[in-house]
């Protein structure tokens, strides 16, 4: 090849290597192979499902180590493009299971909007898109509403936290003027006490909604890994 042209390739290739997001080195993918490495040791061999109070969840990995920091970085320092490489591994952990022929209706976990309108995006919901457009599955964005703000979850102790979360969500618009004739199946970034969820699928559930179960990207660990 012409040494001109080799040269013009090498700023090309200077252009498209970008700054992996949890260490700053340069790298051609989303993240460096060093932190790829890292998050890929997070990740569940098997993901499956595991019942947990009435609602079953399915996650890609463990809410602890370069994971737990990839979900800050994408969520607190701005990176809403994270969700693409993100809800694309959810996907493909899902597409591994018996349950990927079912076909359910995908509602990510809503933000109240004061607080998206400060995040200038719902993580949930940027992660169900990926995670639908890989898997197929149909996305309704707009079947829950989250109707209250909540105090920060960490602040509060257990019981705190479901009354605090108590008709924390409504029917959304779409499911109010069609509910799903399939069963839902609910979308978030984390899973650590449940009490999100369950809060979520109960306000499905009072409408007659089946509800699946919940997929995350990342659970924190259950008392049945412990033991
Ligand atoms: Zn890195």
């Amino acid at each position: 090849m012409h040494s001109f042209s080799k040269r013009l390739l090498g700023v090309a290739d200077l252009l498209l290597q970008a700054q992996c997001p949890l260490c700053q080195r340069s790298t051609a993918k989303t993240f460096c192979p060093d932190c790829q490495r890292q998050i890929e040791r997070c990740r569940f061999c098997h993901a499956e499902w595991m019942q947990q109070e009435h609602l079953p969840i399915f996650a890609w990995g463990s809410y602890s180590g370069a994971l737990r920091r990839t979900i800050a970085v994408f969520k607190y320092e701005n990176k809403p493009h994270l969700a693409r490489p993100l809800g694309h591994w959810m996907a493909d952990a899902w597409l591994k299971t018996p349950d990927r022929v079912i076909p359910f209706t995908v509602v990510p976990i809503p933000m109240h909007p004061d607080k998206q309108k400060q995040r200038g995006f719902n993580q949930a919901e940027l992660l169900a898109e990926h995670f639908c457009e890989q898997t197929r599955l149909p996305l309704q964005a707009k079947g829950l509403e989250r109707s209250r703000e909540t105090t920060a979850q960490f602040q509060l102790s257990a019981g705190d936290r479901e009354r605090n979360l108590a008709d924390a969500f409504s029917l959304g618009a779409a499911f109010h003027k069609r509910p799903p004739t399939k069963a839902v199946l609910l979308l978030d970034d984390i899973y650590t006490t449940g009490a999100t969820a369950r809060s979520a699928a109960q306000t499905l559930r009072r409408h007659g909604i089946r509800v699946q179960g919940l997929i995350v990207l990342a659970r924190a660990a259950l008392e049945k890994d412990k033991g």
